[in-house]
Order: C-alpha cells, then structure tokens, then sequence
C-alpha cells in the first residue's frame, strides 16, 4: 500500500528520522494558515508548496489547468495561497502518472530547507527495499540524489552503492558508517547520515514496509540531514497489525474498480484486452488468461473470485467486469470442487437477470461437482450466456464471439 509523502513524513519522524518540517491543507486559506504556523514552529520565511499525489516526478510535473509545477517555492507568507491555489484541484502529470494526470486534493506546505549557508546543499538518493533473489533488504544510497534514480541506476550504476543487511543480526554501524562514507560526507554531516540511516532502517523494520525511497535525502547548508521527499510501500499482508497505517490508505488514489473488488473480497486486477473473466482460483485464473490469448482474445483483467463463490461474489464480479468499455465478451471458468456447479450457474443466471442489461456474449465453463445440471441450469434459463464444460469448446466460443 503507497501512502502520501506528507504521511510518510509523519511515520518516520516517530522513529527519530529528520525531516523538512510541514503541514497539509486542503485549501489555498488553510495552506496560508499552515505557512505561519510553520514561520512560529520553525522561523521559515519561505515555503515550498507540494502537491500530494502517489506519483513522483512532481517537481517537473505540470497542473493542467494553470501550467504551475507540482513543487513549488512561496518567497513570502502572501505568495503561499496563490501557489496552492495554482496546484489544488488541478490535475497533475508527471512522467509517473501517465497522460490522464492525477487529480491533487492536498497540498503539503512545508519548511523551505535549502537556504544559503556556509556550504552549498547536497542531494543524495537512499533507498531500502527487499532483495528477493538474495533473501534480504538492501539498503542504495547515491550522491546523484534528486535525479531519476532510474535513469541513475541503467547509464551509470556504479554511483548506486548497495548494502545488504543480515537478517538474523540487522543493520550493524559498520554498514551505516560505510554508506556515509561512501557519499563523501564528514564531520557533522556524517555523524547526522549514519543516525539518518538507523533511524530509517527500524522505521522501514516496524512498519513492514516492502520499499522506502528518500530522494532527496538533503545535506543543509549547515550540515544537517533531512528527508525532504518520501515514498513509503507498506506490505500489504503485514496491514492487519498496523491497523494505524492501514487508516491512512486514500481510495481516491487507487482504480475505482480494484477498490469494489477488494470490498466485495474478490482479487482483481485491470488489464488492457476485451475478454473479461472470472475464475476461481489465481492458477486456474492463470491458464484461463493463456487459453484466451491462445483463442486470439486478449485478458480484460485477472479476476479470481476465491474458492467460495456464490451467487454474491459473481454478481459483484459481474459488476466489475462490466465497468470495463474494451470487454466484448466474458469467459466464467469454475472449477467446482467445494462450490456445486448448480449453484454456481444459478449464481450466473440471477446475477445476469439482476443487472439486466448486458449486451455481450458470456461463455460459462463448469467442470466439476455437479457439471451436467450447471449446464442443463444455463440452457433453459433463456439467457445469451453459453455452456460449455470442456475448457477447448469454452475457447472455440471465445474465439467465435469476439
Ligand atoms: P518529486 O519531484 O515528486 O520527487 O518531489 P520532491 O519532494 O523530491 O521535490 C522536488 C524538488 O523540489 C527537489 O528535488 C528540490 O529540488 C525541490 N525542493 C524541495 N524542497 C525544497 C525546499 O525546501 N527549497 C527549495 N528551494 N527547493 C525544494
Ligand atoms: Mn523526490
């Protein structure tokens, strides 16, 4: 699960990591609000207003409506709501959202932390994330911080160091004082780096997350160090033990139809083709997705529907699968094992008369306990849905109706 940069922050300052101070607001009179009271907290004259969306590359993100970048400066108290009114409600695109944008409901007014100063500021990059194939977290730091650490990573990997940390003893201070060292940093801005990533790593530990990513990690003018940017990627499967980091989850940013499907229990996941289908069981979902590209057809989506489908689930099913303009047929391929055949089909057919108006051809494919009477239930009911019991008849139908 993403959360935003401005509840990331949150987290990781209850675990002790610095970072550039700010307050949320919803609109351009409670983002002037939020400016004067960080101007009380932390003396700050400017402010940089950020757009919070799951997306980065807002900086160099433009709000269609008004052209204004998705980060911004405010050099004065006054400047702050005219910059957030440029940014809320607008809709942002970055190279990470794709062209249709991501519409901006909160804007983080934060402390501007790149003032002039003994030094220049410095940008690094700090990652952690799971290694699967070593079986364990790596932590990448770069000074090539603030960049596309994409582009970083494929034209020059060797400005990516990497640390992996042993399960079974954890991150040791050899490793955090190694990464800083690595970054060209000393003095007080090393002993603040080494800190930094302590404090990081039991933040990413406790929460379970599966991927944090500071960039920029920010070396002040004065050498302090702060988390200026943060996306956090919470694991899923750990959320029920973090019932608090759970609340934090914005539908808003997830697609409307996985969200119903989560709801109503179901595992879907959206794709690009015109067959829709409804499957119990990811395997068998799986080989479906292959026999309808093997058919000429191509997947609308992954949907399996548990191994407990009744009437309800396929309904909802039903439901999802039809929001979907491309799908010009739907292919419901049961396994019944625990779930009767009968009572899967009879399933279909209420769910079909209670939604009324589905206009495409549905192939249904019922193996299993009870197969003959699921189909015999399909035949007489009168519907436009078609019976088929061996998968190959059930992708000879597809083929033929699409
Ligand atoms: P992203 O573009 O979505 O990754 O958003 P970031 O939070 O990383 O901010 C983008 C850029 O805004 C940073 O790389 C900085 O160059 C700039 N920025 C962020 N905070 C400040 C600040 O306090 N002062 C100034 N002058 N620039 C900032
Ligand atoms: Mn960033």
């Amino acid at each position: 699960m993403n959360i935003h940069e401005y509840q990331a922050k949150e987290i990781l300052k209850g675990y002790g990591v610095t970072i550039q101070e700010g307050i949320v607001a919803e609109t351009p009179e409670e983002a002037q609000a939020a400016a004067k009271k960080l101007n009380a907290e932390t003396g700050t004259e400017w402010y940089v207003v950020k757009a919070q969306i799951h997306a980065g590359g807002r900086g160099k993100g433009t709000v269609n409506e008004t052209g204004s970048h998705g980060v911004v400066l405010a050099k004065s108290l006054d400047e702050v709501p005219e910059k957030a009114a440029g940014i809320l409600k607008g809709t942002l695109v970055t190279h990470q959202t794709g062209p249709e944008g991501k519409v901006v409901n909160k804007v983080l007014i934060a402390q501007d932390v790149y003032y002039p100063g003994e030094s220049e500021p410095s940008e690094y990059y700090l990652g952690i994330l799971l290694d699967r194939a070593k079986g364990c977290n790596v932590i990448m730091a770069s000074t090539e911080g603030g960049m596309d650490i994409e582009t970083v990573a494929e034209e020059t990997p060797e400005k990516i160091i990497k640390e992996w940390i042993d399960p079974t003893v954890g991150l040791q201070a050899f490793q955090a004082r190694k990464v800083a060292f690595a970054l060209g940093l000393e003095g007080e801005a090393f002993k603040g780096m080494v800190k930094f990533i302590f404090s990081l790593y039991k933040a990413y530990e406790a929460t379970d997350s599966s991927m944090f990513e500071i960039n920029p990690v920010l070396k002040t003018s004065d050498n302090k160090i702060l988390a200026v940017d943060a996306k956090v990627d919470i694991d899923d499967n750990a959320l029920y033990r973090h019932k608090d980091i759970a609340e934090l989850r914005d539908y808003t940013e997830e697609d409307p139809a996985e969200v119903e499907a989560a709801k109503s229990g179901l595992n879907y996941v959206k794709l690009e083709g015109n067959v829709g289908c409804m499957v119990n069981g990811a395997g068998l979902a799986m080989a479906t997705m292959d026999i309808i590209k093997l058919s000429g057809g191509e997947p609308a989506n992954f949907l399996d529907v548990g191994g407990s489908a009744n009437a309800q689930t396929v309904e909802a099913g039903f439901r999802i699968i039809m929001k979907d303009p491309n799908v010009k047929a739907i292919l419901i391929n049961i396994f019944g094992g625990i779930v009767r055949c009968d009572r899967v089909a009879s399933g279909v057919v209420e769910a079909y008369k209670n939604i009324g108006e589905i206009n495409i051809p549905i192939i249904v494919r019922l193996q299993g306990t009870n197969a003959e009477e699921g189909a015999k239930i399909i035949e007489e009911s009168g519907l436009k849905v078609y019976s088929a019991i061996v998968l190959k008849d059930a992708a000879a139908k597809v083929k033929e109706l699409i």
